[in-house]
């Protein structure tokens, strides 16, 4: 595995490998690997010839200072790991060389879908994916990126750019993985405090029951669904824990959907606070 720290070499990796005629396919990541990174790797793997993995804690999509200086890092682990995937090139370029200007004087936005979930409640966040993401897809010119629907506002707003800054990139979904317990993987999990599990354990749970109750009643309405998610977050949390949006959605507009509309087709989605931690999740019926 050949490890790149600089933009030059990355662009005259993938110029070589386009040239000899090769595919490469790009999972960008924060790291920290887990194994739903690892499962973007596979299906990175099942695309192109040639697999690159960034890994680079990008400043601009935090907007609170403690998380970013309390993101969990290991490098050392994070390439090992990615040795034993076959990857072909672990890009992890230094902050300076990836903003040179500080704050960078381009912004990218896309107002439709960023003032939604997440995007309402982390101002910048998603001004500064679109911007690393936008460089990442410059530098590499993959064929094909792939990104986890964990991040599913994070997936449709980069697979959105691509389309309409017209990119060669094909912006690829992959299946959001969770623990047997049904948490979603996340780089974030090791700082939930072992006392919140349980009430970390709700989202899923959440989202799980307004799944059987669909499969019990394929005509099951958002108002009916909207019951089951409020008695289940006042079950499973605490006055403590902070509830930034739970709620069901149109998944191409991220528009909240009207009592009357159908679960079918739609997205449940949520994120709350527990303890130190923020916690999204999210379940496409
Ligand atoms: P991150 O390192 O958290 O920025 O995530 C890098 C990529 O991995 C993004 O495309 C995420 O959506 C994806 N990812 C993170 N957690 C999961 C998960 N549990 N299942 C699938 N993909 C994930």
């Amino acid at each position: 595995m050949l490890e790149i720290t600089t933009v030059k070499e990355m662009r005259e990796y993938s110029r070589l490998t386009r040239n000899a005629g090769l595919s490469i396919s790009l999972v960008p990541t924060m790291g920290y690997l887990h194994a739903g990174h690892i499962s973007l790797v596979r299906e990175a793997r099942s695309r192109g010839n040639r697999v690159v993995v960034s890994i680079f804690v990008n400043p601009l999509q935090f907007n609170d200072p403690d998380d970013l200086e309390n993101y969990p890092r290991n490098p050392e682990r994070d390439a090992g790991l990615l040795r034993e995937e076959d990857v072909d090139v672990l890009f992890m370029p230094e902050p300076a060389e990836v903003f040179p200007d500080q704050p960078p004087g381009i912004r990218l936005s896309y107002p439709s879908l960023i003032g939604k979930l997440c995007g309402a409640h982390r101002p910048g966040h998603f001004e500064g994916v679109l911007l690393i993401v936008h460089n990442l897809l410059q530098w590499v010119i993959p064929d094909y990126a792939i990104f986890g629907l964990k991040d599913y506002q994070q997936y449709l707003l980069i697979k959105r750019m691509s389309a309409e800054l017209a990119f060669e990139t094909d912006i690829i979904a992959a299946p959001l993985i969770r623990e047997e317990s049904g948490l979603a993987l996340s780089s974030r999990n090791v700082r939930i405090p072992a006392s919140a599990l349980p009430r970390a354990l709700t989202l899923s749970q959440t989202l799980n029951q307004i799944k059987s109750s669909l499969n019990k009643n394929p005509l099951l309405t958002c108002k009916s669904a909207r019951e089951i998610m409020q008695d289940s977050l006042n079950d499973g949390l605490t006055a403590e824990d902070i509830i930034d949006y739970a709620d069901l959605y149109d998944p191409g507009s991220l528009d909240a959907l009207p009592d009357s509309s159908p679960v079918k087709n739609s997205l449940a989605a949520l994120a709350v606070h527990i303890g130190p931690v923020r916690l999204i999740d999210n379940m496409l019926y």
